[in-house]
């Protein structure tokens, strides 16, 4: 069993940029390319926040999930794609993939692999934000953490830093596998078919949009929030630090 334990921290919904060969597919959405259906508010900026804090790598994608969603499996037929894409030809897809989505989720797995080639655990953060009104329904949780509760180590890390930052008392109110299943395609998800549960933990961590977009003051204070409760987990959960580096919080 490996005893050393390396997080890494990707951002799949990190930006809504639009490569210049693709900005003809985006003209007059511009509303849609800004909401959350074309990015994650706030999910990058987090991302760097922990990755900074607690000095580990992070990967992420800033191209719109508009144009290819580096969340989905190349079989999921419904949603790798989107309203602006799916209909290209099959050399055009195979084009954006090459682009914007091979890149990423092939870095990833290869960074992946080289750590458990290395004797390592991995603790993948996957980092994400939802938006708080969903079809009109008010999501009931801050924040939420998805795993795979088939996967014994997955859940107890998670229960670990559900529990920190419970105790942190910044009032957030942390839900386990909400407001989506861990076990629903993500990027961690397909990781888990390559990865078994001893050397690898594939987390999302989801923060309501709702911090990012209330303001600087309250959003900073939560980002160090999390970050401070997470290297928490980690310690309680290895005994040990992931990385030599120090973390700033
Ligand atoms: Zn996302």
């Amino acid at each position: 069993m490996p005893k050393n334990l390396q997080l890494i921290v990707t951002c799949e919904h990190g930006g809504n940029l639009v490569p210049e060969r693709y900005v003809r597919l985006f003209q007059g959405v511009e509303e849609t390319l800004g909401s959350h259906c074309g990015y994650d508010a706030g999910a990058l900026e987090l991302a760097e926040t922990l990755s900074r804090s607690l000095s580990v790598p992070l990967y992420a994608s800033t191209v719109t999930r508009l144009l290819v969603d580096c969340n989905r499996s190349l079989r999921n037929r419904r949603s790798l794609f989107s309203e602006f894409t799916r209909r290209l030809d099959a050399a055009e897809r195979t084009t954006i993939l090459e682009d914007a989505y091979l890149p990423h989720r092939t870095t990833v797995e290869a960074v992946v692999a080289e750590h458990v080639q290395r004797g390592q655990r991995v603790l993948h953060l996957a980092v994400h934000t939802f938006t708080p009104v969903f079809h009109g329904k008010i999501r009931m949780a801050d924040a939420g953490l998805l795993y795979d509760p088939t996967r014994p180590l997955e859940t107890r890390f998670c229960r670990a830093w559900q529990r920190a930052l419970s105790d942190s008392a910044s009032g957030l109110r942390v839900r386990r596998n909400y407001p989506y299943r861990g076990t629903a395609d993500g990027f961690p998800a397909h990781l888990r078919h390559l990865f078994p549960d001893a050397v690898y933990l594939g987390i999302e961590f989801e923060v309501s949009q709702k911090y990012p977009l209330a303001g600087a003051a309250a959003w900073h204070r939560l980002q160090y929030v999390i970050a401070g409760t997470l290297d928490t987990a980690i310690r309680n959960f290895s005994g040990e630090r992931p990385t030599s580096g120090t973390p700033g919080v």
